[in-house]
């Protein structure tokens, strides 16, 4: 749930938490009540806030009327802020709120008002905490935020810069509430149910095809279906549909293992903890298309948009793949599977196939939480991306920034292919120790024939031990498909 959000020219109650903006350097503390000025100038000497990022001055006024709080957010020099910046400031200012359990914040926009939608992403963002298993009392102890104030002019595009931030944050959020939900409330079924929703309220701007195992299996998924067969839980692979204007065919392909136990090659009980986020590159895909069956933005780019989720468990039974099996996938190539941790590599290899060969897309990105090699190279800050076009990459690059959808290019070193052939079969899921997340970057390329892609690793920041799921790739593939803002 994101909170109601008003627009108003003006709002005073005597309760309330307001939010004020400042560019570094420049002390522009006009906005503020004149009796206030004073005190924030004082605090803002003894802090040495300079309103560059991550600065917040915040001062309280106690009255026989309650408390009222004012928080000036620092969003760095005016030449070079974006709205990466503006929303994560306003989401830690929504925390402060939460902390001192306001239930309303008064945001005044003044010069801001360009920068509407990713306010209200930032104050969702900010609100947002997972509590669907915690009981009364602590909900209780940690309100949300009910009411949000947007002091400003009222005009259409303020308007439709609410609705679209309101319809972002909310694909955002609900695919971090995925991701956080256990595996034992979220399985291939569910992601199902969840699709079909995003399908029925859409009404008709959003189709869902659900191929069962039975259909995968007379269509050659061995490699997909193959990571499945040690689960109860029957696989589905979904499909989602959008349609354009563009001329060319976009499909976004999302790892969707809902519990990854390793399969035979089991996981030591460390790494298997947090083991059900392994579906985030799904989640983010539902994400996506939750934002376009409410939004229905006017895709020009693409005449149709895809998002295919190879759903299924990895689990260790007397049914599962045992190392060494080889399986056949969509495109014939067999592969020897060594390892049947590195699961994702399958699935994906079909889905791949299936995007590029089926749906016909000629642009393809696939996002994954693919191997703790990336995340040992480049932390939990950023995503790991790989691609065969420059041009795709760069046009992609600009809405992450903006997003704060943050990664770093990884070479496609081909040579390393050679590390992955098999003796015995076309190739092999997994080839030595070193550069794990080159080598199945490497192994993925061998499904993908044409079609400019881009693949993310996005094992590192899907997840963050303090706050959970973070939705990582929601907003840049939404504002990339959409391009609303210039970059
Ligand atoms: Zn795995």
């Amino acid at each position: 749930m994101t909170p109601t959000i008003h627009i108003k020219e003006t709002y005073t109650n005597p309760n309330s938490f307001h939010i004020y903006f400042s560019y570094a350097g420049k002390k522009k503390y006009t906005n503020l009540p004149t009796e206030l000025q004073k005190l924030v100038h004082l605090k803002a000497e003894k802090d040495e806030f300079v309103g560059k990022d991550k600065d917040l001055i915040h001062i309280e006024r106690i009255s026989e009327n309650g408390i009222e709080h004012f928080v000036v957010v620092g969003l760095g020099e005016e030449s070079s802020h974006t709205l990466k910046v503006i929303r994560s400031q306003m989401s830690k200012a929504v925390q402060l709120a939460r902390k001192v359990k306001a239930l309303e914040i008064v945001i005044h926009i003044n010069d801001h008002a360009k920068n509407v939608q990713s306010i209200v992403e930032g104050v969702c963002m900010g609100d947002y905490s997972f509590d669907t298993f915690k009981g009364k009392e602590s909900r209780k102890k940690h309100p949300h935020i009910q009411n949000v104030y947007l002091v400003t002019r009222e005009t259409e595009e303020i308007k439709k810069a609410v609705a679209r931030g309101i319809n972002s944050a909310s694909a955002l959020l609900l695919a971090r509430d995925m991701v956080n939900t256990p595996a034992s409330h979220l399985h291939p079924e569910i992601l199902v149910e969840h699709a079909r929703k995003i399908g029925n309220k859409s009404q008709g701007a959003v189709t869902i095809t659900v191929l069962d195992e039975m259909e995968c299996n007379k269509l050659g998924m061995g490699a997909f279906l193959g990571v499945a067969q040690g689960s109860e839980r029957k696989p589905a692979f979904i499909i989602l549909h959008y349609k354009g204007s563009g001329t060319h065919k976009f499909a976004f392909v999302g790892k969707s293992i809902t519990f990854d136990s390793g399969g035979l090659s089991l996981k030591p009980s460390e790494g298997m903890m947090d083991m059900k986020i392994d579906m985030a590159g799904g989640a983010a895909v539902l994400g996506v298309f939750d934002y376009l069956a409410t939004q229905k933005p006017h895709v020009s780019a693409f005449s149709d948009v895809y998002g295919v989720l190879p759903a299924c468990e990895n689990m260790p039974s007397g049914k599962a793949i045992k190392p060494g099996d080889i399986v056949t996938a969509l495109n014939g190539k067999t592969i020897e599977v060594l390892n049947t941790d590195a699961e994702g590599r399958l699935a994906l290899a079909d889905a791949l196939v299936y995007a590029e060969t089926e749906l016909k897309a000629d642009y393809i990105v696939d996002i994954a939480t693919l191997t703790g090699a990336c995340m040992v190279a480049l932390g939990q800050d950023l995503a790991g991306l790989f691609s065969n076009d420059d041009q795709f990459e760069k046009k992609y690059r600009s809405y992450a920034h903006y997003t704060g959808d943050d990664y770093w290019r990884m070479p496609l070193h081909e040579e390393y292919l050679s590390q992955m052939k098999s003796s015995i079969a076309d190739l092999k899921n997994v080839g030595g120790r070193y550069g794990g997340a080159i080598k199945a970057a490497v192994f993925l390329k061998e499904f993908v024939k044409k079609a400019k892609w881009m693949h993310i690793d996005i094992a590192g920041p899907a997840h963050t031990d303090k706050g959970g799921a973070s939705g990582w790739g929601v907003l840049s593939i939404i504002y990339f498909l959409e391009q609303i803002i210039k970059v």
